[in-house]
């Protein structure tokens, strides 16, 4: 058995996060090291690795974390003024936890292009 990533160990339970939403599909928890007021990640209950390993299958899954994140922005007040939805990818694209994961910032005016 692959060692579980700490994005599993908090969907068991098995360490602490301030959990903002929990379904049979998906949770969402706010980042340790929030990049903006809101900082929230969305993350399938699935051990996907990350984007490379969505299939067509993913479908609903993919429709439930924007849903989660829609609903989410809501209850932040951010759904006005705007938010981003980020995943990132691999090295390259700046991807540090292996297990799959949108990150939804928002309460400040984001910059283009990132870093
Ligand atoms: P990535 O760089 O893989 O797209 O994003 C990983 C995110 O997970 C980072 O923003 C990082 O701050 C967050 N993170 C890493 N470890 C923990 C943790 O133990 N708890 C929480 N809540 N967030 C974490």
């Amino acid at each position: 058995m692959p060692e579980k990533t700490v994005f599993a160990k908090i969907i068991a339970g098995q360490i602490p996060a301030q959990i903002v939403h929990r379904d049979d599909r998906v949770t969402a928890f706010r980042d340790i090291n929030p990049q903006a007021p809101t900082h929230i990640l969305i993350v399938p209950n699935e051990p996907l690795s990350g984007a490379g390993d969505l299939t067509d299958s993913h479908g609903p899954l993919l429709v439930a974390m924007f849903a989660v994140a829609r609903k989410l922005a809501a209850a932040e007040g951010i759904a006005e003024s705007g938010y981003r939805l980020v995943i990132n990818e691999g090295g390259h694209g700046g991807q540090t936890v292996f297990h799959l994961h949108m990150h939804l910032l928002g309460g400040r005016q984001m910059t283009w292009p990132p870093g």
